[in-house]
């Protein structure tokens, strides 16, 4: 099962929340926080909440060291809180 190809050194952790959508039994929608990393929210009726309990995820994440940040997230397909081994790859190049 693990003998495919080595990880990369990056988090192998990775964090994309988003806010799910379910109706109640009532009719009105529930909304509550999912993350790739296996984080849940509490459910609420609101999509407000929901949002905060995102970002408030977020805020928790560790800070991508210096250098690492993405410079090209759309093509890298990296966030804001994934250090990008693409970016500091070039970084490196550059300084040479
Ligand atoms: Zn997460
Ligand atoms: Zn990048």
């Amino acid at each position: 099962m693990t003998a495919g190809q080595a990880p990369q050194t990056a988090a192998p952790v990775r964090h994309r929340p988003r806010i799910a959508r379910r109706p109640s039994i009532t009719g009105s929608r529930i909304y509550w926080l999912v993350c790739t990393c296996g984080t849940t929210g509490r459910e609420w009726f609101a999509r407000g909440p929901a949002v905060e309990e995102l970002e408030r995820h977020i805020a928790t994440l560790p800070r991508v060291p210096a250098g690492q940040e993405c410079r090209d997230s759309k093509s890298h397909d990296r966030r804001d809180w994934e250090p990008c081994s693409l970016c500091a790859g070039q970084l490196a190049l550059f300084d040479l």
